[in-house]
């Protein structure tokens, strides 16, 4: 050990400790990430006989070492892969003067033969020209109508399963659902589910309680059911609004429209008319004369003939755009529908599109994608719901719900489990049932967990095969009970683990820096007598200057004389190095703790929130 040499500064400089790089990165971009002058983390290299001039690349377990050596916690993230860096472009928000009004896009689901097509079909032929109306007699998949000089976009999915779908996908495109209700049949299985999915999605919803010209309507018996699954109408003081109507003779068609559009206008939909069009595909098909062609709603942005355009496994050149009624266009602006030529193969529902300007990009972006399981890649970005994960997760301080969807036998027992877990009330982590129902795993169960992130619990009840199947495929935990008693518990036990421990520090002991020595390779060693306790070398410590605490390091090595060891007793004398902390002077006083992690209870009341601060190490 050789005396340390101070430097001559007056204030102690705040070195950092922590650092965050990209790979790969040049020593210089090191360097600076670490705070650390080049030359120095040269002279570190060349002691290990490395030769590495400033605007050379570093590896990554060089970096690392140079890092420990310099002590800097060093974390190296995740270079981004392209289907991260397409997921943002997606998902990117332009300031507010970038931005235009924008049409918006609604989306029909309901109960089977509640009158979904028929009412769609019916606002569709209102509302074009009498010339156009023979041409409209072919089903295309979206379509948009003017209405009081305001357009109106509709995506015709088919179905809320695959609503649910594209959402999971995270490809929704829907601003505002409509759900039809009919009303001589009331609220039914797949309403709830609906419902679930719109409450999920976060997207308004507009009830259209349908087939009103039948004699036997019972409105109130309508009204009742949907406020039992909190679709509150207005007219008894909530927030959503029913409109009656009638997809056999149209009335209330044009009720409907403009109660869209006042929704619209509540919610100002915006779009960036300007930025390369992204959006997603709704169907598509090869076609004898054109090839592959794919209907497509633009989420945002311009679509232009000529575009390079990714989507999904297909890429290619816009050839032509044609819009819901056939004419060729240009441009398709954001949510406008259309229907485009020039791919080289057939996309998949559900895919989303991107305007790229590299067509060769796309290529490869596309080959790679049919070389993987195509399901894989198209659903991969959202994080898999195990109750691991979501531990993770929490853990990660990401998630503080444990989201479920509860399918049971009977409305008795949905009643029970629902009563037991909102028992558990605790200011940090609750119970979210995302969805619940009578009956079997279904498909639009699956999709709503992975769209939610949430645990599907099967109480006396299975999984469709159908549904089986998907939950493995997206990663969806069901998890089967009979006995109400396991699923409580097992519920309690993950809100409980989704708690972060208590940590309690314990005192070890106290030494106090009697001189402090450099070594160039490891950093600065304090030398210490242990005035009372014994100071481990698993132990932390506090730097106590002044009588002020400084920070918390956690040992790094621990020595009496020359040789390492695990503890220290009271009156004797060490070399103590901190990991993380070089600025150690004579006189600090090195207080040593170790740190007991305690389970926490949901019965416990949590004193006070608790720094996050966990030691390296850990
Ligand atoms: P979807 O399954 O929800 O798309 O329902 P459809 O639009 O296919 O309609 C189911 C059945 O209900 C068909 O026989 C329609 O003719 C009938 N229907 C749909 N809307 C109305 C309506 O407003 N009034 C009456 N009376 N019948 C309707």
């Amino acid at each position: 050990m050789r005396r340390s040499r101070r430097r001559g500064k007056s204030q102690p400089v705040q070195l950092k400790t922590e650092a965050t790089i990209e790979m790969p990165i040049t020593l210089r971009g090191l360097s600076e990430a670490l705070g650390r002058p080049a030359r120095d983390l040269m002279r570190t290299l060349m002691q290990d006989g490395e030769m590495v001039t400033i605007n050379e690349m570093v590896d990554e377990e060089t970096a690392l070492m140079l890092a420990m050596e310099h002590g800097v916690d060093l974390t190296i993230k995740e270079q981004k892969d392209v289907e991260e860096e397409l997921e943002e472009l997606f998902n990117k928000e332009y300031p507010e003067e970038e931005l235009r009004e924008r049409p918006p896009i609604v989306t029909v689901l309901g109960h089977v033969d509640h009158g979904k097509t028929t009412l769609v079909d019916k606002i569709r032929s209102a509302n074009v020209a009498a010339g156009e109306a023979g041409g409209i007699t072919q089903h295309i998949s979206s379509y948009q109508v003017d209405y009081n000089d305001k357009k109106v976009t509709f995506v015709d999915t088919p179905g809320h399963a695959a609503f649910g779908e594209m959402r999971a996908r995270g490809a929704n495109v829907t601003d505002i659902i409509v759900l039809v209700v009919a009303a001589d049949d009331g609220v039914m299985p797949q309403t709830v589910e609906c419902i679930s999915h719109a409450r999920n999605a976060d997207v308004p919803i507009i009830v259209a309680m349908n087939k009103m010209d039948l004699p036997d309507v019972n409105e109130q018996k309508v009204l009742q059911e949907l406020a039992q699954h909190e679709i509150i109408p207005s007219e008894w003081g909530g927030d959503i609004e029913v409109v009656r109507t009638s997809g056999e003779t149209g009335e209330g068609v044009d009720d409907l429209l403009e109660t869209i559009l006042l929704t619209a206008d509540l919610h100002e939909y915006k779009g960036n008319y300007d930025r390369d069009a992204i959006g997603v595909c709704l169907e598509a098909f090869r076609d004898e004369g054109r090839g592959p062609v794919a209907w497509m709603v633009v989420k945002d942005g311009t679509l232009r003939i000529g575009d390079n355009v990714l989507c999904g496994g297909a890429f290619g050149r816009i050839r032509a755009i044609y819009n819901d009624k056939g004419e060729e266009i240009q441009e398709a602006p954001p949510s406008l529908p259309v229907k485009v030529s020039g791919l080289d193969s057939v996309p998949g529902a559900g895919d989303k599109f991107f305007v790229v300007e590299d067509i060769e990009r796309a290529r490869e972006i596309a080959d790679e994608r049919q070389h993987h399981d195509r399901t894989k890649v198209l659903s991969r970005i959202k994080v898999p719901a195990g109750l691991e994960d979501i531990l993770g997760a929490i853990r990660e301080g990401k998630v503080q719900d444990l989201s479920l969807i509860v399918k049971a036998d009977t409305p008795g027992s949905l009643e029970a489990i629902r009563s037991e877990v909102m028992k558990f009330e605790h200011p940090e982590v609750r119970v979210n049932v995302i969805h619940e129902g009578v009956g079997g795993v279904n498909e639009s169960d699956i999709y709503l967990a992975a769209a939610g992130n949430a645990i599907i619990i099967a109480f006396h009840v299975i999984a469709e095969d159908r549904a089986a199947a998907l939950a493995d495929q997206e990663g969806v935990e069901i998890r089967r009970y009979q006995i109400i008693y396991e699923l409580i518990q097992d519920i309690k036990d993950a809100l409980e683990g989704m708690l972060s421990p208590e940590r309690v520090e314990i005192a070890a002991g106290r030494a106090l820096v009697l001189k402090t020595f450099s070594v160039s390779r490891s950093g600065t060693i304090a030398g210490c007598r242990v005035l009372n306790g014994n100071i481990g070398r698993d132990c932390h410590v506090h730097v106590i200057r002044d009588q002020t605490i400084i920070n918390d390091y956690p040992i790094a090595s621990l020595r009496r004389e020359k040789d390492d060891v695990k503890e220290v007793r009271e009156g004797m004398e060490c070399g103590i190095r901190l990991d993380g902390f070089n600025d150690v002077k004579e006189g600090d006083l090195l207080e040593a703790f170790r740190i007991e992690e305690k389970k926490r209870s949901l019965d416990d009341v949590p004193a006070k929130s608790e720094s996050d601060e966990t030691p390296d190490e850990e």
